[in-house]
């Protein structure tokens, strides 16, 4: 069953979206080479909950973190570890968070400064497809227009492999509600998009093949050739007038860019 929201819901799920973007902004302030993913998340942990608001991944399932991050070859679900980055390494991190019972839910993958030409590449293009795809979620048009877009652009005209396993959601008071949102799919088909639908939208994109498997922590999603893979999600709400995002990059951006230590994201279109 797909909940419909309220402009007032929708404001709720703003609010928590928001600290989400700010937690992402901190991620790209401190985030350079001989950082640890667990530093990284403790300081996320301590930055939401000042915010009086909790984590909303730990505990779901059993996630034992704060923030998903996964790096290179792991595509999501990444658990924080004392493993320092390098300078290659990309980094694609994802946080949620409950406030006044709505969940906000967005990610972002970072680009250290000595990451290679064909892996910002993969970068620019997931994130181009994550706005493509939101494009494409407008009243009237159907979930797998959504997907569509997304595959069209990643798969069709750039020859990366799209994740099938995984998809994007409803979100509300509860972080995954129906519709799943597929990053792949067909024109014209699946759910209606109707007005008041609040939905994650989440390309996850693979430089090889579009085959993964999980890793032997049970959460860890990796691509099956090892290749890198891109992640980058937006929560957005579906309004008459137009489609209203909910989380803000912006702001992540500019950390990226005030940071010396990352590679900026340049959308191409
Ligand atoms: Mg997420
Ligand atoms: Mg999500």
């Amino acid at each position: 069953m797909v909940y419909y929201k309220t402009d007032e819901e929708i404001e709720l799920i703003r609010a928590s979206c928001l600290l989400v973007s700010k937690t992402l902004t901190l991620v790209a302030s401190h985030l350079k080479p001989g950082v640890t993913g667990t530093f990284l998340d403790t300081k996320a942990e301590e930055f939401i909950r000042d915010h009086k608001a909790i984590p909303g991944f730990k505990g779901y399932g059993g996630f034992p973190a704060t923030l998903c991050i996964s790096v290179n070859e792991q595509v999501v679900h990444g658990i924080p570890n004392d493993k320092e980055f390098t300078d290659t390494d990309i980094v694609s991190v994802d946080c949620g968070v409950i406030m006044n019972e709505f969940y906000g839910d967005a990610a972002f993958t970072f680009a250290l400064n000595g990451v290679n030409e064909e892996t910002m590449e993969l970068l620019v293009t997931t994130k181009d497809s994550l706005y493509k795809a939101i494009e494409s979620a407008k009243v009237g048009n159907r979930i797998g227009d959504i997907g569509y877009s997304v595959q069209n652009h990643a798969e069709k005209l750039h020859k990366y492999g799209v994740v099938r396993e995984l998809v994007g959601h409803g979100i509300g008071k509860n972080l995954h509600e129906s519709p799943e949102v597929p990053n792949y799919g067909k024109r014209g088909r699946g759910p209606v998009i109707k007005t008041g639908l609040v939905i994650a939208i989440e390309p996850m994109v693979n430089l090889g093949v579009k085959e993964v498997r999980q890793a032997d922590d049970g959460w860890t999603i990796i691509t099956r050739d090892n290749k890198p893979s891109a992640h980058y999600e937006h929560t957005v709400a579906i309004k008459a007038e137009g489609t209203d995002i909910l989380s803000d990059h912006v702001i992540v951006e500019e950390a990226v860019k005030n940071n010396p230590e990352l590679k900026e994201i340049s959308l191409k279109n």
